[in-house]
């Protein structure tokens, strides 16, 4: 059998040796979910509800058990990690409840008959996550996917399936039946290839890079599968002169570097009117400084490290990339003696919108902090940008934030907050940060069909 061999990334040690799946184990577990369905679809709504509620029970009951290992597992602080599980086990609570609450109509016609709609899953749901927030982001595809009678075979980052495999432990012990929840490890050219293409997946839902959402879309195409991607972004934090600067500053700071910047949300570009430049660049940069970056499973550590040494090469190219276009290094930009994939908190001063660490989604601990002079400056350059996923505006003047948040092309935006994700409400991206959204009621289109039913009473 083929593995992988799983690098803890605060100590660069060996973690956990996992295998990768056959094109047959692959065939097998689409082919049990598609017999699955047939028993899944037909639990009764309020059953499926309780199955779904037990599982978000028992991941609360395993809370630290699990923040622990994703915090071995992607090197994140372990305060984090237990929101992140914490979420996981909201999600499923929140769709254990949608299970009897989505439902069809019956629609005015002609007195001849009786028009119908009814809600129906789709069927066997191929999933696949990235690495950078496991738990969560599975939760947030499986939970409704399952609650609307769908069977999923998820396949997790290859870096980063330990989570995700015991969350299929929990949905047994829950009482899953046998096949509805299936999850294949490995690489995502292979395996996540092979899961894409079987002719028997009616549904893909897709969290990762641009580059591999694109490659998902063209290869779902081949079969009109039902497609939905988050993808990646380059978010802009939008700071004006009449803001709370202290406030700001602490913002910036976290919706950079929180899970050490690898976060498709990070507000990697800071826009910071010139009033208050030189004034909020210098407070970037001290606060950048004082942030702890150490042991992941230390309660007060803030910044662990990156996820794999290859991952951080590649940050380390933009950091090149960045001194050699011009940009101001102001802190950081280098990697500290030990043991460990960690890199330093790292800030460019006087970035161009033309630049490429402005323009291409680093994925680590690194922002471009640039100066606008208007609002319509901030919003053009703002919408200067190939994705359009999250983004923030600080100011005390309502009637700009709203002007501001109207025109920034984006899914998302917090306003004096730098917020993202609200389990409660739709999430997602425009331009190529993605297609469709997820969370809240509206995630729940993407697992059901649509089925139009007329019936002649005529007579
Ligand atoms: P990635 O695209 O490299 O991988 C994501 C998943 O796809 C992994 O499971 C991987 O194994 C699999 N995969 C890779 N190649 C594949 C292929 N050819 N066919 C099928 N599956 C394949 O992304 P990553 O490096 O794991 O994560 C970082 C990226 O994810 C960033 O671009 C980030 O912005 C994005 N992201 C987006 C969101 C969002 O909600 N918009 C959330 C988290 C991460
Ligand atoms: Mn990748």
């Amino acid at each position: 059998m083929s593995t992988i061999e799983l690098i803890e990334p605060a100590t660069g040690e060996p973690l956990a040796t996992i295998a990768q799946a056959t094109p047959e184990e692959i065939d097998h577990a689409v082919r049990a979910a598609e017999k699955a369905f047939e028993t899944w679809r037909n639990v009764a709504p309020r059953e499926r509800g309780r199955i779904l509620q037990k599982i978000s029970t028992l991941i609360r009951d395993d809370l630290e058990e699990l923040a622990r290992a994703e915090s071995r597992n992607v090197g994140k602080p372990i305060r984090d990690s237990r929101d992140e599980v914490g979420l996981a086990a909201d999600c499923f609570e929140y769709y254990a409840g949608t299970t009897n609450k989505i439902f069809g109509q019956t629609i005015p016609t002609n007195p001849k008959g009786v028009l119908m709609t009814f809600r129906e899953p789709v069927g066997v749901c191929g999933i696949i996550v990235p690495w950078n927030f496991p738990i969560a982001i599975t939760s947030w595809k499986v939970a409704p996917a399952l609650a609307m009678g769908n069977c999923v075979v998820l396949k997790p980052a290859e870096q980063t399936p330990i989570t995700a495999l015991r969350l299929a432990q929990i949905a047994i012990e829950a009482g899953i039946p046998e096949g509805v929840f299936t999850v294949v490890t490995g690489p995502g050219s292979r395996v996540g290839e092979t899961l894409i293409q079987h002719p028997a997946v009616r549904k893909l839902a897709f969290t990762g890079s641009t580059e591999v959402g694109t490659r998902v879309m063209q290869l779902a195409a081949n079969d009109i599968k039902r497609v939905s991607l988050e993808l990646g972004g380059k978010s802009a934090n939008i700071i004006f002169g009449d803001c709370d600067i202290d406030r700001a500053v602490a913002s910036a700071v976290s919706s950079a570097l929180g899970n050490a910047g690898q976060d498709c949300c990070a507000r990697s570009r800071i826009l910071v009117q010139k009033t208050v430049y030189d004034r909020f660049s210098q407070a970037v940069v001290a606060a950048f400084e004082k942030v702890r970056v150490g042991n992941p499973l230390d309660d007060s550590t803030e910044m662990g490290p990156l996820v794999t040494s290859a991952h951080r090469k590649r940050v380390m190219s933009y950091i090149e990339t960045g001194k050699k276009e011009g940009a101001t290094l102001a802190t950081g930009g280098s990697v500290p003696s030990g043991k460990g994939t960690f890199l330093q908190p790292t800030v460019f001063l006087d970035a161009k919108p033309e630049m490429t660490i402005v323009r291409e989604e680093i994925f680590g601990p690194v922002v471009a902090v640039m100066p606008f002079d208007s609002e319509d400056d901030a919003v053009r350059i703002a919408n200067d940008s190939q994705y359009g996923l999250s983004g923030s505006i600080w100011t005390r003047d309502i009637g700009r934030a709203l002007r501001v948040a109207r025109a920034v092309q984006t899914g998302n935006l917090s306003i004096n907050s730098g917020s993202s994700v609200h389990l409660e409400a739709p999430f997602g991206g425009v331009k190529r940060s993605g297609l469709g959204r997820e969370l809240g009621m509206q995630v729940l289109d993407h697992y059901t069909e649509w089925k139009t039913v007329y019936l002649d009473i005529s007579g």
